[in-house]
């Protein structure tokens, strides 16, 4: 039988840290040990209650500094964009759940107001926002348009200065706990985007119930009432489906580190749990069938940390594109969930509880898989750029 030598972790393997430099070191650590400390002990519980303390932990991640973190003044920390995609690991390694409360506020709702709002706009919510007392959301999606959000129903139109908006939007992540929605909604200038306080007449955020996935995370729908707003709610940055398009992009590239974070957390408690696991008399990790799936799954794991590494750099130079993105969410959230699922076979029986955490991510990645595009839809980016043949329709 051979002998137990000297053990690295999966990213230790590959030297991953030497990728980043002293900053980006420091944030992933703040971040790695606010997740150990008050997450982790917590999460299992949330998850299998379908609730999350999401205002009190808003507070606290507005406090670590996370919440719109990549963007400049308003109470933003404007950190580099690789140092907010390691925050999105660290994060998703607690919880995917955990991970969209930060997306969704920084990269969608906070990006939004920030890139396309009025001065008064951004002066008004961001600041709130970036500390965590006040929750955003951003209405795209409905229940018949969801890859096709060009298509959507929900409608603005203009009675006198004011605007009135009616609709329905469906699984809007922070719905329900959301201060402001920021809604797109067609008028007759085309799609616009605006700025919606949740406690405006007509609006209301029932919770969506019964989810397998995501279950640490409020899902809501959002009806529009004739929503009575001022003027000055429209967004005036965004004309159009570039405008939401923007922000996605955004939310996908945190997304891209985030669903690495889920897999590392499965992949090291596995290669734990393997190390400690007799079967047949002796460690289930000495087994070589065992080993050939810690290696695979590590490849996998390293080789996207790499090009998350490397869109975290183009993204940092103002080189990205929307369809390196599109890369970047396909490869990793696929191959996370792939992990996930390899590391449940290692655990047996064991991995199906809420004990470890393999199965819940596994479960959360299902609902990574879908939104921000789903990984048909960024096959179909890539295949545009390859072709120049859009065949989505
Ligand atoms: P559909 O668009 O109906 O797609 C169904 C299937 O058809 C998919 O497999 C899809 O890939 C495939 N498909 C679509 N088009 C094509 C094509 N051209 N060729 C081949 N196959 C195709 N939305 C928001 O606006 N805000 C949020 O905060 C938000 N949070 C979410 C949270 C959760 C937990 C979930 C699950 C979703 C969330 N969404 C949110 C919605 C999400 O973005 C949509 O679910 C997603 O865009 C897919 O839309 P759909 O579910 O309607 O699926």
């Amino acid at each position: 039988m051979a002998t137990a030598t000297m053990q690295q972790t999966p990213l230790a393997l590959f030297g991953a840290d030497s990728l980043l430099n002293d900053e980006e070191r420091a944030i992933r650590d703040t971040v790695r040990r606010y997740v150990e400390s008050t997450i982790k002990p917590e999460i299992a519980d949330w998850y299998d209650e379908g609730q999350i303390p999401a205002r009190a932990l808003a507070k606290e991640l507005g406090s670590l500094g996370v919440l719109g973190m990549h963007l400049e003044g308003y109470g933003c920390a404007g950190t580099s964009a690789t140092a907010y995609g390691l925050a999105c690991m660290e994060l998703e390694a607690g919880d995917s759940g955990l991970r969209s409360l930060v997306s969704v506020q920084g990269s969608l709702a906070m990006f939004a107001i920030w890139k396309h709002g009025s001065e008064d706009q951004r002066e008004h919510w961001l600041p709130k926002m970036a500390a965590g007392e006040a929750i955003g959301c951003f209405g795209l999606t409905e229940p018949d348009f969801g890859s096709n959000p060009a298509g959507m129903r929900t409608r603005a139109r203009r009675d006198g200065s004011d605007w009135v908006l009616s609709g329905t939007k469906m699984w809007i992540t922070n719905g329900s706990i959301a201060a402001v929605a920021v809604v797109w909604a067609h008028t007759d200038e085309g799609i616009r985007g605006f700025v919606v306080p949740t406690d405006t007449a007509g609006f209301s955020a029932p919770v969506i119930k019964k989810k397998m996935s995501l279950r640490a995370s409020v899902t809501s729908e959002l009806v529009l009432d004739n929503v009575r707003l001022p003027g000055s709610s429209v967004l005036p940055g965004a004309r159009g489906l570039s405008g939401p398009l923007s922000c996605l992009s955004e939310a996908r590239f945190g997304i891209v580190f985030g669903a690495l974070g889920a897999a590392r957390d499965c992949l090291d408690t596995t290669i734990s749990y393997a190390r400690e696991r007799e079967i047949f008399d002796r460690p289930l990790a000495g087994f070589q069938i065992t080993q050939e799936k810690l290696a695979d799954m590590t490849l996998e794991l390293g080789k996207g940390m790499l090009l998350a590494m490397h869109l975290g750099r183009l993204k940092d130079s103002g080189d990205l594109r929307p369809e390196q993105v599109s890369l970047g969410k396909l490869n990793n959230v696929r191959e996370a969930i792939r992990i996930a699922r390899e590391c449940r076979t290692i655990l047996g029986a064991a991995g199906i509880t809420l004990e470890y955490p393999i199965m819940r991510h596994a479960n959360n990645l299902e609902s990574v898989l879908t939104y921000e595009g789903t990984s048909e839809v960024h096959q179909l980016v890539i295949g545009q750029a390859l072709t120049g043949h859009a065949a989505f329709r």
